[in-house]
């Protein structure tokens, strides 16, 4: 059997769906469709990760800052496959070297790690350094500018899949742009981002986006969120 040649080129137009219309204004850039998570004004759409009590880090009317030994907090929503932008700023003052300096995190689904650390200029394992994908992903390159300044991460996660009997049918993907610079490209995420041990596959559904409490005064600013 053989197939006839197309020789019309409107037989290739393919004019359904039609992709809905989503603004992206130029003066703030947040898109049409985004969940706003924080604009600065309040921590309204986060909670306490570990208790049911309120999200109890500071805020100034831009940023949101770690207190330390608060614990965690995490949004009240839950989510699935997002696309999220989040920027964060590493205290200026130095004290501290390695993980211990600027360290916190952004948790995908409150068990997938991107890393936050301050990078600029210090040593630590690779694949725990910013823009990790905690143990399990070293990023491309170094993008981290200078503690003090602020930076962004723009994070496209797909989430895992389970079937019905809790086993992994489908892995997470993840891909980053560190200040605009791609530093993880579509890397299958092992499972949980471990302090100790290997990652582990346990069957979840939708849920939080987590910012970790490491003891550092890390800050926080214009979180969106796009469902995908
Ligand atoms: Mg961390």
């Amino acid at each position: 059997m053989t197939f006839g040649q197309i020789t019309d080129p409107v037989a290739t137009e393919v004019w359904e769906p039609v992709p809905r219309v989503v603004s992206s204004p130029s003066d703030k850039f947040v898109p049409s469709d985004a969940i706003v998570l924080f604009d600065g004004k309040d921590l309204s759409a986060w909670k306490s990760a570990d208790t049911d009590t309120l999200a109890s880090w500071t805020t100034d009317g831009d940023a949101m800052t770690v207190k330390p030994r608060t614990g965690s907090i995490e949004t009240k929503q839950s989510f699935g496959s997002i696309q999220l932008h989040i920027e964060w700023r590493a205290p200026e003052k130095v004290l501290k070297e390695g993980q211990l300096r600027g360290n916190s995190g952004v948790f995908l689904q409150k068990r997938y790690e991107v890393q936050v650390l301050d990078s600029y200029n210090n040593t630590t394992y690779p694949n725990g350094q910013a823009g990790a994908i905690y143990k399990q992903y070293i990023p491309l390159v170094n993008a981290c500018r200078a503690p003090g300044e602020w930076q962004s991460y723009d994070i496209v996660f797909m989430a895992p899949e389970f079937n019905a009997d809790g086993i992994l049918v489908r892995p997470g993907y993840l891909t980053v742009f560190h200040n605009g610079v791609l530093i993880q490209n579509h890397v299958e995420v092992r499972g949980t981002t471990e302090y100790i041990g290997l990652p582990k596959n346990i069957a979840h559904g939708d849920a939080p986006i987590m910012l970790q409490d490491h003891g550092d005064l890390v800050s926080y600013r214009n979180i969106w969120v796009r469902e995908l």
